[in-house]
């Protein structure tokens, strides 16, 4: 049977990290439904429409790949999608507080989900969205941190002008 497992986040933006999840996965997983978080809390820099376009575009040549958006609760959506697998990142030490509450929260809701945890490359282990962000507005380079397209985008919106 295929096995599917949902990636959520925020990927504004995407980062090179984000990416080497995404291929870790596709090794284990045949489907990989990489799903945006319409988190209203957030100001993001790239609207959810920008997010899925860039997305959509980055894993255009990945079989198996789909990009996708929730709002409201994750396991609702996992349901929706009839997928029991939730996929994060686990990077720096920093990390680990917030997505042990969020396994527990989210086993409280949907006892038949489950989490699993990919560690990227070590390039990428500090690496994160608003690190990128903070670098864009001073106008540093980022080309080992997010495609070439991203740092163009991100720039053109946040750095000097
Ligand atoms: P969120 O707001 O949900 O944390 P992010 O886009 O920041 O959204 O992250 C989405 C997921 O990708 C998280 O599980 C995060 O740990 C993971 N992630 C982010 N950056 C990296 C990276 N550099 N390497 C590996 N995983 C990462």
């Amino acid at each position: 049977m295929e096995k599917g497992v949902v990636y959520p986040g925020s990927f504004d933006p995407v980062t090179l990290g984000h990416l080497d999840l995404i291929k870790q996965a596709l090794t284990i997983f045949d489907r990989v439904i990489v799903a945006v978080a319409d988190n209203s809390g957030k100001k993001p820099a790239f609207s959810r429409k920008e997010r899925i376009r860039i997305l959509k575009e980055l894993t255009e040549g990945m079989p198996g790949v789909e990009v996708d958006y929730f709002s409201g609760l994750l396991v609702n959506y996992l349901r929706k999608k009839k997928v029991n697998i939730i996929l994060r990142g686990l990077r720096a030490v920093s990390d680990f507080d917030y997505e042990f509450q969020m396994v527990l929260t989210n086993r409280r809701l949907a006892p038949e989900v489950e989490t699993i945890f990919l560690m990227p490359q070590e390039d990428y282990f500090f690496l994160s969205s608003s690190l990128v962000k903070e670098l864009a507005e001073l106008g540093a380079d980022l080309s080992t941190f997010v495609p070439a397209n991203v740092e163009k985008e991100l720039k053109a919106k946040l750095g000097r002008k």
